[in-house]
């Protein structure tokens, strides 16, 4: 949520900067099983950010002193390549993507059945080769795919999918410009099926009702994302995903 220089980011027709409606989506393709040496991995592209996940495990914990006795640890690591943005990025991690780790951990450990395998780490690896905006959600949407394709059993798969508010209007999953010039952004993660919420961050300011707003319009996609989520894995595994 930067300085808001003068540009409009709603048009008078309500349209916004790409010309979508407030509660459309980018366009986003996914694809399961995309490298060789991952227990599971998947690709998304949505809009401009194109994202490859990738998870070993479970196995073995290591070093051992990080063992849990009771259950699995999950360690998602979010990298942006150095080519991912304009200014080209310095490698390595970051504050930024120390954070996105830590928060994309948690919200996937608690929809995996970690309790199953104990002592053992499961490492999702969120590479983000081009951004622009939403990457932590598409993120957590590729992630979810890999699990799934690894066999690591889930309550159920998860959703990324982020709204906020630009130029006063409540929009659904925004964009670069919007992320830069908007008013607010709130990324989530959520589990469709329940409506239950696994990460919700809020980037500026809005009011109770319009972040209820954007609430619900998340929902609403999150369960169009989930729909696309099993159609990618069908068509790997041909039929035999539970719905
Ligand atoms: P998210 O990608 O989840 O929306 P942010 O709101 O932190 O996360 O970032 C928004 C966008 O800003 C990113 O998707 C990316 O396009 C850009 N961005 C983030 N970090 C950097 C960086 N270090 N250098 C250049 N651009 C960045």
């Amino acid at each position: 949520m930067g300085m808001k220089a003068d540009i409009r980011l709603i048009d008078d027709n309500g349209l916004r900067i790409d010309g979508r409606l407030p509660n459309q989506l980018r366009p986003i393709r996914m694809e399961v099983g995309v490298v060789k040496r991952a227990d599971g991995s998947a690709y998304v592209e949505w809009g401009g950010n194109k994202i490859m996940a990738a998870v070993y495990g479970p196995r073995e914990a290591y070093p051992k002193h990080v063992q849990d006795p009771n259950r699995a640890i999950v360690r998602a690591r979010y990298n942006m390549a150095s080519f991912s943005v304009d200014e080209r990025k310095r490698p390595g991690p970051d504050r930024r993507s120390i954070e996105l780790s830590k928060v994309i951990s948690e919200a996937l450990t608690s929809v995996i059945f970690v309790e199953k395998f104990p002592r053992t780490a499961i490492d999702v690896y969120i590479e983000v080769l081009q951004a622009d905006a939403g990457t932590r959600v598409a993120g957590i949407t590729a992630a979810s795919l890999a699990l799934a394709d690894a066999g690591i059993p889930m309550r159920d798969l998860i959703v990324g999918c982020a709204a906020g508010k630009v130029d006063g209007v409540v929009v659904l999953d925004l964009n670069k410009e919007e992320d830069n010039y908007g008013e607010a952004d709130v990324p989530m993660a959520i589990l469709p099926r329940t409506g239950e919420i696994a990460l919700l961050q809020m980037d500026g300011d809005m009011t109770y009702e319009e972040l209820t707003n954007a609430m619900e319009m998340a929902m609403e996609a999150a369960r169009e994302i989930y729909r696309m989520e099993i159609e990618a894995l069908k068509g790997r595994y041909g039929g035999d995903v539970n719905e």
